[in-house]
């Protein structure tokens, strides 16, 4: 599609990302999706939505733990496309335990891949934005990045730093057509808190649907989870004109977790 715009979506093989790239892609827009799945499977994944959307899809392997592996990247894409005008920081992982027991290599790959990669991959983007006057970036945080959790030091520190970081970009770039806003879901329904269900029903013998039910209702007052397609719709939001103004925000979809 000629004069499309294209959009890089981190961690774009499963969950909200993938529901992310779906619904850019349904707008005509290309895409480079990116995550931990072997060459064949991305490629596969790339051919079959880029049939389904008739857009442009490339998949990218990069491991976002490495800064280098981001830079190239870039570069990868910037071969095919003229560069990426839509950013979607969304690649995260997980990791539960309290500070004292908390596995150092698992503390320095959250921070990596949550925090860090969003910092090297918005150095990345932003010179070509800057240089057509127009860009979008939104950064997947979590409630995780507004209040705290028990057991999840990581996780916190690294999303409380992206919703920081964000503002940074929002900051810097605010007369540049550029805006640059968060994410910050509560549940949502993904292979991500899959191990969290899991523990509780162990812990305390419930089937899976009675330990899902006790992980939401422990926060969130909204008793269901979000479905992954409307983080999609609100990135819509986020890239359209009607957004222009928008940036620095911190938005939550959370069912009220963060009212309280
Ligand atoms: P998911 O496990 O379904 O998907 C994670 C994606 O990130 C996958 O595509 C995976 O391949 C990719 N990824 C992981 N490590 C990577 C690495 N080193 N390099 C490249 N790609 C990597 O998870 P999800 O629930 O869809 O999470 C997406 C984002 O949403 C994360 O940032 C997460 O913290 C955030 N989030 C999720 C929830 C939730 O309840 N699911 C809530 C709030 C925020």
């Amino acid at each position: 599609m000629k004069n499309a715009k294209t959009a890089l979506v981190t961690g774009s093989t499963s969950g909200i990302g993938l529901a992310i790239a779906e619904k850019l892609a349904s707008q005509g827009t290309n895409l480079v999706i990116n995550g931990l799945l072997e060459q064949a499977q991305g490629h596969a994944l790339a051919q079959s939505l880029s049939e389904k959307y008739q857009v442009e899809v490339l998949f990218d392997p990069a491991n976002l733990a490495h800064p280098e592996q981001i830079e190239s990247m870039f570069k990868r894409a910037a071969k095919t496309f003229s560069g990426i005008d839509i950013l979607v920081n969304n690649a995260g992982i997980q990791h539960t335990a309290p500070i004292e027991q908390f596995d150092n290599a698992k503390y320095q790959a959250i921070i990596a891949v949550n925090l860090s990669s969003v910092f090297y991959a918005m150095k990345a983007a932003l010179p070509h934005m800057q240089q057509q006057s127009w860009g979008r970036i939104i950064n997947i945080a979590s409630v995780h990045g507004l209040v705290a959790s028990i057991n999840k030091s990581a996780y916190v520190a690294a999303k409380h730093g992206v919703v920081g970081m964000t503002k940074v970009a929002a900051l810097e770039n605010a007369n540049n057509g550029i805006t640059a806003n968060a994410i910050c879901p509560g549940w949502v329904e993904t292979p991500l808190i899959q191990q969290q269900i899991d523990d509780i029903a162990s812990a305390q013998k419930l089937s899976f649907e009675q330990a899902k039910g006790q992980l939401i209702s422990a926060k969130q007052p909204r008793v269901e989870m979000a479905n992954p397609a409307h983080i999609g719709d609100l990135v819509l939001f986020l890239v359209s004109d009607a957004a222009q103004g928008m940036t620095g925000t911190s938005l939550p979809i959370d069912g009220a977790w963060t009212a309280q």
